[in-house]
Parts: structure tokens; sequence; C-alpha cells
């Protein structure tokens, strides 16, 4: 038996708890229900559905393969799926709230981990005064080295935001960050019609206009598409293997090949090709660090058999 004729195929443009809003492809958008409680469904995912026989909602039958997910740990420690089919990871940064660029190395990493692209926008460069900018440079000298684009905006001036745009197009992207670096202020600049998106998404889906927990997607003039919810916005990159972590810093993967040893952690093994690279100054010294840094992390999150 081939599908039911009433099956259609969507995109999930919201959800919020169980209930996810399905765009079909004329671009109306339906409130659905998942068919059965083990079928994970978020936004950004492709599904098949069926509308509601009486009115009331429709159900998600089936979901798509993803190319991606993006996974924050839940109360228990367990990933939780945020969005599914991002492609690129625009990490934020700027002169307030104070800079870490060990943040962005995660955020880039954790991209890299989930097999999506990365940027890296410094906003803010209408605050940019002598305290920051020759570090803030270096930084973006490191990130550049590494083969990251670096974009420098700002969400006041809205220097930079037709890149930003430019960038985003024919992607599904999500910005991440540190609180305060100004994800809201440059998607205000990037969807014009946010509000009124957001507000019919939660009249849409029977919630307040002030239930911020909803992940929406959106879609841009210049053509891609962004993922938003609080959640998207501070995901923590998920918890992987110490192994793992190399792959996470692209530049790493010239050098890993020759290193004397297969499964070298690039540390204090003999023959190591990627410190070698480090001393050479091939590979950034602080990204190194971070490499480092990220490897004791996972190495203290991962769960001990
Ligand atoms: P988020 O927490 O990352 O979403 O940051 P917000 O978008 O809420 O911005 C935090 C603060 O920084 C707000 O007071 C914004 O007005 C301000 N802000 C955001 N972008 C810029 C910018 O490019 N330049 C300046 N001067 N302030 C900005
Ligand atoms: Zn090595």
């Amino acid at each position: 038996m081939g599908a039911a004729p009433s099956t259609h195929p969507g995109r999930v443009v919201a959800n919020y708890g169980r209930r996810v809003l399905v765009r079909d492809s004329s671009g109306d958008t339906h409130l659905c229900i998942p068919r059965g409680r083990r079928l994970g469904v978020v936004c950004g995912d492709w599904v098949q559905w069926e509308p509601a026989a009486s009115g009331d909602f429709g159900t998600v039958l089936s979901v798509e393969a993803r190319s991606s997910e993006l996974t924050r740990p839940d109360h228990r420690g367990r990933p939780e799926v945020l969005a599914a089919n991002v492609t690129l990871v625009a990490a934020v940064m700027a002169p307030e709230p104070m800079p870490d660029p060990f943040i962005i190395d995660r955020y880039l990493a954790a991209a890299a981990l989930m097999g999506a692209d990365a940027i890296v926008v410094v906003n803010k460069v209408d605050r940019i005064d002598d305290k920051w900018a020759g570090r803030l440079d270096d930084w973006a000298s490191e990130f550049s080295g590494a083969g990251y684009d670096v974009l420098r905006t700002s969400a006041r001036t809205a220097e930079g935001i037709d890149d930003l745009a430019a960038c985003l197009a024919g992607h599904t992207g999500i910005l991440a960050g540190q609180s305060g670096v100004g994800k809201s202020s440059l998607l205000n600049r990037l969807v014009p019609a946010i509000d009124a998106a957001t507000a019919s998404v939660s009249s849409a889906t029977g919630e307040g206009r002030h239930t911020t927990t909803a992940s929406v997607l959106h879609e841009l003039p210049g053509g891609g598409e962004i993922i938003d919810s609080p959640g998207v916005r501070d995901y923590a990159p998920g918890v992987v293997e110490p192994r793992e972590v190399a792959a996470g810093f692209v530049e790493f993967a010239d050098h890993v090949p020759h290193c004397r040893f297969a499964n070298c952690m690039h540390r204090d093994e003999p023959g190591c090709a990627v410190k070698a690279a480090v001393a050479d100054g091939v590979i950034a010294e602080r990204r190194y660090e971070s490499y480092r840094r990220l490897v004791r992390l996972m190495e203290r999150l991962a769960p001990k058999y």
C-alpha cells in the first residue's frame, strides 16, 4: 500500500512543546500534533502530515531524516533536540559583554561536529574602543586563519547586516552566543516583520503572545531562513567523546593524518603533526589551547562507564 492520498509533505516552522506549525507546499500553515508520543518533531524538520479530519489539529505522521540536529542537555543531562536541519551557525561576539573567544571556539566546534558550516560575527562594531580593538582583531585573524569567514556588524547602525544576510542566503541558520552580544537585535535587522511573525505563531499555537519558549523558523527577505528561540540562542554545545573534539577544530584536519599515532590526542604524544603545526605558527596557539581545554571539559562531562 502506498501513502494515503491525504498525506502531504511539509516543513515545521514552529514548535511549542508537542504542538507544531507545519507549512505546506503552498505556504499555508497548519497546527499539528505528532502521531504517537515517541515521534519527536522539532522546528526545521521536514515531515509528512495529514490535515485535521474535523477542524481540529492535523497530524504529523513521520519525520524525514535530518541532516543535522542542534542539541543541548535537558535537565537530566540527556541530549534534547532543539532544532533540525541547521546548516549554518553564526557565532556572535561583541566588545561587551566581556568577549571570551573560547565560547566562540566551542560554538565553532559544535557546528563542525553536527555537520554545519559556521561563521564568526563581531557585533557592536560601533562600540569597539581601544580596550578591545587589538584583541578583537587578533581573534578575528585567528578565526579567519582557521578557515572561517569573520563579519563585522552593528545592529545599531546596520553596518554589515547585508553581508550577514548574504551569508545566510541558501542556509538554515542560527545566531548563537553569550547573552547580550546582540543576537535579538541582529535578528530584528534580518527579519523586518519579526514581531508580527512571532505574534502570528503565538496565536496559531494557542500560546500567549509573551510565551518565549517556542522555536520559530523565519524566512529571510534575501533568501535562506533562520531558526530562533531562547533555547537555540543559548544552546550549550553537546557533550562528545574527548576523541571527537579534534574534528571540531577544522584547521587540524590537514595535519591529523600526519601524526605518528593513528589514535593521537594531540597532547603530549611524540610525532604529533598538530603540535608541530602549532610550533610552526600554522595553527594558532590560542585555538590549540581551546582544543585542550575542550578535551578536558569533555573528559569531565562524558559519562564514565
Ligand atoms: P542578545 O542577548 O544576544 O539577544 O542581545 P540583545 O540583542 O538583547 O542586545 C543586548 C544589548 O546590546 C541591547 O541593549 C542592545 O540594544 C545592544 N546592542 C545590540 N547590538 C548592538 C550594536 O550593534 N551596537 C550597540 N551599540 N549596541 C547593541
Ligand atoms: Zn597528533
